[in-house]
């Protein structure tokens, strides 16, 4: 599967340049103004190359859900979100699919799907998803999503009131057991899929668990991934739980590091920046979740500032309510000129480029083998159609793609260097056929009521100083 693009654009330091980019054996080979060509011929004539983007934090089984859940903060759209979350193995493959292909056609390669597990199916969960993603032929990064202790130990207890839980209905240690057998069944980096640990945060998980997850990614070398304070809840659950922060509690265990990728990161103090800068630990924004939800802004500009790795995620359909990566990587740029009136330090069009693949590499522990156009790097491209009505006139490329609204933009995404959209389709798998079977597995529904939220709302209420 070698291949030649001829006559490309691609962004040197602070312009552009027109070049060949040979790709043998699924690597970057050369990239020159002229090159022979090897393999096959690929016109890359008014096109512009980019190494492929990272949704670096989704949860694709949301997609089932995507537009329906009310305007809730995190804690009662979660309520809402698990009510109403019976799946089957055949929505997990379907939705592992829908994600994949709005990853592909709005720039990503990759995909960290922080992934639901049907209680009871938790391994068939995973195989599933996996199955849907080499079927496509994303780059994909399963991290089965973990806690054990029950949904109400998310909300902070307060000072009056107290909510009992009910114990988590899988223990500790079946669940470490879970995940083991699960990166001995499918953690295959070479092939284009890898298992992280991935306990969904401090809200509902036990230090044992976090524990676990170390010891675990450190027999097998795996990455790290967990949502981190992202509401207002979590920062008071947090004090409540260890009369400090949550970084700082993290840190301390052991679980930050440069393997370690962290979703939202909202409420953080100056010190906790610290500690992420000097853990070396990669934020991934989801501007849109936490603007759905109404969690915060994330103070993206300050973890730049202090060399924190920043990478983006769509987070799960249901909280976004879309997976167009390019248009959270707009949001999560510009968001954040109105929180610092210094413009200076605003995000360029081109930091975006860099955040949304080589910050994705870093928070992946890959940047040595993916996130730029480099010799020897993995070919995992998009190749961008500028003749594109959403990206004319002719400006500036970059600045067209990351500020505009690109529609049907990308023309070409290989991973691996083996191509799986051509001429702006997946090659891979029939997406009519997708479609069709998205339609007939949902229905319109726009009564249901949840039962959770009913019971938690009240006290949610109180504890948050709402009444
Ligand atoms: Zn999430």
């Amino acid at each position: 599967m070698n291949f030649t693009i001829q006559n490309v654009l691609i962004a040197t330091v602070d312009d552009y340049a027109t070049v060949d980019v040979q790709v043998v054996d699924g690597a970057i080979a050369a990239i020159a103004p002229t090159l022979d060509v090897i393999g096959t011929t690929i016109n890359g004539e008014n096109k512009l190359l980019l190494p492929g983007f990272f949704n670096a934090h989704t949860h694709s089984p949301e997609m089932w859900q995507r537009g329906i859940i009310p305007p809730f903060p995190l804690e009662l759209w979660l309520a809402q979100l698990y009510d109403f979350a019976p799946l089957d193995t055949e929505k997990v493959y379907l939705s592992a699919l829908g994600t994949a292909v709005e990853t592909l056609l709005s720039g990503g390669t990759s995909v960290v799907d922080h992934l639901i597990l049907i209680p009871g199916k938790e391994l068939e969960t995973i195989a599933t998803a996996v199955r849907a993603y080499k079927e496509v032929g994303i780059r994909a990064f399963v991290s089965p999503l973990i806690q054990d202790e029950s949904i109400t130990a998310g909300i902070p207890s307060g000072e009056t009131t107290a909510l009992t839980h009910k114990p988590y209905f899988r223990s500790t240690q079946a669940t470490l057991e879970l995940i083991e057998e699960a990166v001995k069944q499918f953690h295959r980096p070479d092939e284009g899929v890898g298992i992280l640990v991935a306990p969904t945060g401090i809200q509902l998980c036990s230090d044992a668990l976090f524990q676990g997850c170390i010891e675990l990614s450190d027999k097998y070398n795996l990455c790290r991934h967990s949502h981190l304070l992202e509401t207002k809840a979590q920062e008071k659950l947090a004090q409540e739980k260890y009369g400090c922060s949550a970084v700082e509690h993290l840190g301390r265990i052991g679980y930050l590091g440069d393997r370690t990728s962290l979703a939202h990161c909202i409420h953080l103090s100056d010190t906790d920046i610290t500690i992420l800068a000097e853990t070396k630990s990669t934020v991934v924004h989801n501007p849109l979740s936490n603007l759905r939800l109404g969690s915060g802004i994330a103070p993206i500009l300050k973890y730049r500032q202090a060399g924190v790795n920043v990478s983006f995620g769509c987070d799960g359909a249901s909280s976004n309510d879309s997976q167009d990566l390019l248009e959270a990587i707009k949001i999560g740029s510009i968001l954040h000129n109105i929180t610092d009136f210094d413009y200076q330090h605003w995000i360029t069009p081109r930091q975006s480029v860099e955040m949304a693949s080589l910050g994705g590499a870093k928070g992946l522990n890959m940047a040595d083998t993916l996130g730029s156009l480099t010799v020897g790097k993995k070919a995992d491209l998009v190749m961008y159609d500028l003749t594109s009505l959403s990206l004319l006139p002719r400006t500036d490329p970059i600045g067209l793609l990351i500020l505009g609204r690109p529609t049907n933009a990308v023309e070409s995404v290989w991973v691996n260097g083996k191509q799986i959209v051509a001429d702006g389709k997946v090659t891979t798998i029939n997406v009519d056929d997708l479609r069709q079977q998205l339609f007939e597995h949902s229905q319109w529904d726009t009564k249901r009521k949840s039962e959770t939220v009913a019971q938690l709302e009240a006290h949610y209420r109180t504890v948050m100083d709402l009444l």
